[in-house]
């Protein structure tokens, strides 16, 4: 019987989600205030540590709100990783500054907090770390270094809700943190997004810039130039769902990342990303290294062989410095980041979801192992030698 083809990601879905999404529709508060909205910006805040949630209509949203709050403008340089999700970069453009690419560390694949003091200049504000795909950047180094240039510090947390570093969870390390809600989040409710924080001075001017402007003191009377980034109330009601099975969604997720690795441990020319010590994951996609010299065949040519077995992946990102809105100011700069290049050739998503079985795993490895060992026959066969046999490996 063939296989069902397997996706790269899905939203799990099987809770309390359809119910609370009905009860939201039913009291007719299905626009930006409501009591699942209440609730999902209470319970959010609790689960990351922090004070306060403001939910927003999605993950890049947060994170033009959260730096339009903190009052980047014109003129201001941020810095983020260039391996990362284009939103990051594309929120500091909204703000009308601009963002200068920090290479990341080989091991974390999140930013590095020993090259971001050559970044800095007279015109420098602030700067993004990005959880990458599940795992926290290393916070105490970027926090010491931001503190003594006198930086802001903002966690892109889109692909890491309810990671910890060190124990404490992400969205409370830096001065605001940013999350997504997008299918295919840790969570979702199809578009969403949250900023947390822990300044009460903050809350007010977010609150307003989320809603339009308005003076909450006076309704329909608009002090400061807003935006509409609200999230719905039906949307909040499945996040509520979502909320209560996070534990279960996120040691699922990481049940699968570590099923990957053992799988794929002896596989050659492909290398899995080790967690720090110090981090817990809330893992996102499930990524390797695809080396084509030890593998057998090139990242694209293994995406495609998974493809006609019908198992969909996902490269890894392009560098936002090789993107067209972003690369003639890099090449200015003279930006010239090895490991963010080396990742961005080499690295392939894997499928992950919380439907994701065991079996669908083992599956998916036995043919990345079944197109290496291929790849390498056509090699050997290439050069006029007979393969080296393979050792036989148990299923
Ligand atoms: C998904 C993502 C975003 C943007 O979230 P949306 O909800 O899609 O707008 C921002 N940053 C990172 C790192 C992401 O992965």
């Amino acid at each position: 019987m063939p296989r069902r083809t397997i996706p790269v990601s899905m939203p799990d879905l099987s809770g309390q989600e359809q119910a609370y999404a009905a009860a939201a529709v039913a009291s007719t508060w299905i626009s930006s205030s409501g009591s699942f909205l209440d609730r999902f910006e209470r319970e959010f805040a609790q689960a990351c540590g922090t004070p306060h949630a403001v939910a927003t209509s999605n993950g890049t949203t947060a994170l033009h709100l959260a730096l339009a709050t903190l009052g980047v403008g014109p003129g201001d340089e941020v810095l983020v990783p260039s391996m990362t999700y284009i939103a990051t970069a594309n929120a500091v453009t909204y703000c009308g500054a601009k963002p200068v690419f920090v290479d990341v560390d080989p091991e974390t694949w999140c930013l590095d907090p020993r090259r971001i003091e050559a970044a800095i200049t007279r015109r420098t504000k602030g700067v993004i770390p990005v959880h990458l795909l599940g795992h926290p950047a290393d916070m105490d180094a970027i926090n010491a270094v931001a503190r003594t240039h006198g930086l802001w510090v903002v966690e892109d947390a889109a692909e890491a809700t309810f990671a910890r570093y060190k124990g404490r969870p992400v969205g409370s390390l830096g001065q605001a943190a940013t999350f997504s809600f997008f299918g295919n989040k840790i969570i979702t409710c199809g578009e969403g997004g949250a900023v947390t924080f822990a300044d009460p001075g903050l809350e007010r001017r977010m609150r307003m810039l989320r809603g339009q402007g308005m003076d909450p003191a006076r309704r329909y009377h608009f002090p400061i130039v807003g935006f509409n980034y609200r999230l719905t109330n039906v949307a909040a009601a499945i996040l509520c769902g979502q909320m209560e099975r996070r534990e279960a969604i996120v040691s699922r997720r990481r049940g699968i990342v570590a099923l990957y690795a053992a799988e794929l441990a002896e596989t050659p020319g492909i290398d899995l990303r080790r967690d720090a010590p110090w981090a817990e994951t809330a893992p996102w996609m499930a990524s390797c290294l695809v080396d084509p010299g030890r593998f057998g065949c090139r990242r694209d040519d293994l995406a495609a062989a998974l493809a006609d077995r019908g198992i969909d992946t996902r490269p890894m990102f392009i560098p936002i410095h090789r993107l067209p809105p972003y690369e003639h100011a890099a090449r200015k700069r003279r930006t010239d980041l090895p490991v963010t290049d080396r990742l961005g050739s080499l690295g392939l998503m894997l499928p992950t979801y919380p439907q994701l079985t065991d079996d669908d795993v083992r599956h998916v490895c036995a043919v990345i192992r079944e197109i290496g060992g291929a790849g390498l026959h056509r090699r050997w066969a290439r050069a006029g030698e007979a393969a080296p046999a393979r050792e036989p490996r148990a299923a």
